[in-house]
């Protein structure tokens, strides 16, 4: 047997017959940017997450670099100011800062949540920091009360990367919501997807919004008028539209992820294999299914030998990116365990019950 790690085609098809309909309707209307269709997709998101303000963009980096660069516009982030984001991220949590020339301030995470320890925050917050960019990071939510407290006392604003986690809770509010505004990615591969990129900010706050809407527009406020050195980030109607389609069987597809995140729980049983530690299924929608291992490379292989494709997440820190040469000398033990450890299992709402044993019975019997 063979498992593929995400199988992008048998996710399209389940819902085939709508997308098609979706992106027929708009190619017949010859409308192809701002119009009903990112309206509708920014009406329903704004209900499903919980906000007053969606604005759909081209990518969920540039969702990130819009947040941040409307701050600055509006005087309440100065280039050089510091913004805290978790040390194991996806670089593009990263990029989004240093794009807007601010200073990013690496915090190790907890090596039972992956996610920014809370306790580290406060040692690191200075003078000049400005923001907490919390990252719910493989799907499990990163925010805490102790993360708000911070953010109240110091005068921080809260900034959510969701690429991740489009659905996750935290005591029944959905991430993205949790904050001052939030950067969510629709990139084909993530819980929600577009066939392409797109990506979208969610906030309360009107000026906020009205920043980033006019910034990812060439930065016009009306048409020809131009207020911000802006861009061309906007989202296209036929990605709205399939995105309004599949909106509406995410937390469907979430609790199929569950289901096969709590079959790896209760079924894999190998002592050299770390599970995720899983203290309550509605803080995660299991973007991917991390599991930590020493021998990586000898596991993979074995599971690449029979039939199972697996990835890291991710194979290299941000501090260790030639990209970011100037941090490849610092130090962040737990960053760098998780990223030597890590290994992500097939995970996708479309595996089948036959693929998910087959997956437990082969890991739980590598004996090394
Ligand atoms: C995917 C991702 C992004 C970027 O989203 P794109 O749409 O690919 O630009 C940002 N942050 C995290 C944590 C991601 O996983």
């Amino acid at each position: 047997m063979t498992v593929s790690f995400l199988s992008l085609k048998d996710i399209t098809d389940k819902y085939s017959k709508e997308i098609h309909g979706a992106v027929t309707r708009v190619i017949d209307s010859g409308w192809y940017l701002q119009g009903e269709e990112n309206k509708l997709f920014e009406t329903n998101y704004s209900q499903y997450i919980g906000t007053q303000y969606t604005i759909g963009v081209a990518n969920g980096l540039d969702a990130l670099i819009w947040i941040l660069r409307a701050y600055i516009e509006l005087g309440v982030i100065s280039p050089d100011d510091e913004v805290i984001v978790p040390a194991n991220t996806y670089i593009a949590s990263i990029l989004a800062i240093t794009e807007n020339r601010l200073v990013p301030i690496l915090v190790e995470p907890d090596i039972n949540t992956y996610q920014i320890d809370d306790a580290k925050i406060e040692a690191a917050i200075t003078k000049r920091t400005k923001a907490i960019m919390i990252v719910h990071l493989y799907g499990r939510c990163a925010y805490t009360e102790k993360i708000g407290q911070l953010c109240k006392q110091y005068n921080l604003k809260l900034i959510e990367d969701n690429a991740q986690s489009h659905g996750c809770l935290y005591n029944g509010q959905k991430t993205g919501s949790l904050g001052d505004a939030a950067g969510h990615s629709f990139y084909p591969g993530k819980n929600l997807g577009a066939l392409g990129d797109g990506g979208a900010v969610t906030t309360d706050d009107k000026e906020l919004a009205d920043t980033i809407r006019s910034l990812a527009n060439y930065g016009s406020s009306k048409k020809y008028v131009f207020k911000y050195q802006g861009s061309n980030s906007r989202l296209d109607e036929i990605q709205a539209a399939v995105l309004t389609v599949k909106l509406k069987y995410l937390d469907e597809d979430n609790k199929l992820r569950k289901e096969v995140a709590r079959k790896y729980i209760e079924g894999i049983r190998n002592s050299n294999v770390i599970l995720p530690n899983v203290f309550d299924y509605n803080n995660n929608v299991f973007h991917i299914f991390p599991i930590r291992v020493k021998k990586r490379t000898e596991l993979q292989n074995y599971l690449t030998e029979n039939g199972l494709q697996t990835i890291i997440h991710y194979p290299i820190p941000p501090h260790r990116q030639e990209c970011y040469k100037e941090w490849n000398n610092l130090s962040f033990p737990i960053t760098e365990q998780i990223h030597d450890e890590e290994l992500s299992l097939p995970m996708s709402p479309v595996l089948i019950d036959d693929q998910i044993h087959y997956t437990i019975d082969v890991i739980n019997k590598w004996n090394n």
